[in-house]
């Protein structure tokens, strides 16, 4: 039977024939008995005059140019991590879906690629509400992307989107976030399930703590069964200089202080447990290690 998701799906493949993917559209390695698969959801423009505020022109173009990044314009990635375990299918974040930017949204089309069927998803695990996180949870139809899934988030970031006098107090060029998420949270209101950090969101995952990006922020560490740990990041760490300077206040936090005070426990976290991180927005698949360099940290892929 053809549903109007295949037409969908089939349409967006016909629309991306000829332009340039991001590079790689997938990454995957075992975790344990469970296997890890990274999508792209597409990438990123954004300006980098609000990138780090606490920085004049000049030193933050320099501390962008000696990290490899470009000066022009912010271009990160969007990597969607799914994690396979036995009859389960977990997917951390769902993507910005058709109406957030027209350089995001191709999650659908690449789990196309990837073999994934989103009728497969079982659970659907935020790190946070922003829009290129949550606004996939509809599809062009408004539907549910991931009609059979349970849906999970942090109890503090979904009471803090929900509530009735966040609009008010979100800046003007926000305030889009704010409607975009309760329009969509709403959807879930009869089927979402609070969670706290430090509790299991899915077997062998522990949600972690990293409130500063937005009030109810987690990152989620799976676990392999043998001492080896996987941190899904979110936006906590979400470029080079975030390893280079983790107390580097940083535009997109929320709270910019408690943002880098977050970034500065997780780095020392994942240094020191060894553990493997995949950041949303680091170059696709997003993969790597934080190794410890002088006082900082360095991202190595891979
Ligand atoms: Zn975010």
């Amino acid at each position: 039977m053809t549903t109007r998701r295949d037409i969908l799906i089939g349409g967006l493949a016909l629309l991306g024939a000829g332009l340039p993917r991001p590079a790689g559209a997938l990454g995957r390695f075992p975790a344990g008995d469970a296997e890890i698969i990274v999508v792209s959801d597409g990438r990123m423009n954004l300006p980098i005059a609000s990138m780090f505020p606490t920085l004049g022109d000049a030193e933050r173009d320099a501390l962008l140019a000696q990290n490899h990044m470009p000066t022009d314009g912010y271009r990160p990635d969007c990597n969607v991590t799914f994690l396979r375990s036995g009859d389960r299918l977990a997917v951390f974040d769902v993507g910005a879906g058709p109406n957030f930017l027209p350089t995001t949204g191709d999650l659908a089309a690449n789990m196309a690629e990837a073999g994934i069927d989103p009728a497969d998803v079982t659970d659907v695990i935020f790190t946070h509400a922003h829009p290129d996180h949550l606004w996939g949870l509809l599809d062009d139809f408004d539907e549910l992307a991931f009609p059979n899934a349970d849906y999970r988030m942090a109890e503090a970031e979904w009471d803090f989107w929900r509530a009735e006098d966040t609009l008010s107090k979100m800046p003007e060029n926000r305030k889009s976030f704010v409607v975009g998420a309760q329009n969509r949270l709403a959807v879930l209101e009869e089927r979402i399930m609070l969670f706290k950090p430090g509790t299991e969101v899915f077997p062998q995952v522990e949600a972690v703590d990293t409130a500063g990006h937005t009030p109810g922020h987690v990152s989620c560490m799976v676990h392999d069964g043998s001492g080896g740990a996987t941190l899904i990041v979110g936006d906590a760490i979400t470029n080079a200089v975030s390893f280079v300077r983790p107390d580097l206040e940083t535009g997109s936090d929320q709270d910019q202080a408690m943002g880098a005070a977050t970034r500065v426990r997780l780095l020392d976290r994942l240094a020191g447990d060894k553990a493997r991180l995949i950041g949303f927005h680091l170059p696709h698949p997003g993969f790597g290690i934080a190794e410890r360099d002088g006082s900082a940290y360095r991202f190595v892929a891979g």
